[in-house]
């Protein structure tokens, strides 16, 4: 058994542990506990809920999705699309949430989506 991944909250790990078991990787959130003493515990990696794989058979296949999860969520987090502030019109960049230039914040749903 082996932890192949720290998630900084309970559902980014169960998200991992669905990914990997729609692999066919026998894989078992544990932490998740801790998540809510948070803040009376001090934080390390520990108190994170991590998502550990039973076979170790598996667990280079499993750090392989794993990674690819990472490189393919990590600039895809926020919407990837540009956005014009409400206030001042200026054009932002997808991964700021809110205008560099006065301060309003992102819309949350854009006006042609509603
Ligand atoms: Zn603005």
């Amino acid at each position: 058994m082996k932890k192949v991944f720290a998630a900084q909250h309970p559902f980014e790990a169960h998200l991992v542990r669905g990914l990997l078991e729609g692999q066919g990787i026998e894989a078992e959130v544990r932490g998740e506990d801790l998540f809510s003493v948070r803040g009376e515990v001090p934080i390390t990696q520990d108190t994170l809920p991590s998502v550990w794989v039973l076979a170790d058979s598996q667990v280079e296949q499993a750090m392989d999705l794993v990674t690819a999860y990472l490189s393919k969520e990590a600039p895809a987090d926020t919407e990837a699309t540009e956005w014009r502030c409400p206030d001042c019109g200026e054009q932002i960049e997808p991964q700021f949430t809110v205008c560099w230039k006065c301060g309003t914040e992102r819309p949350e749903d854009p006006p042609d989506n509603v």
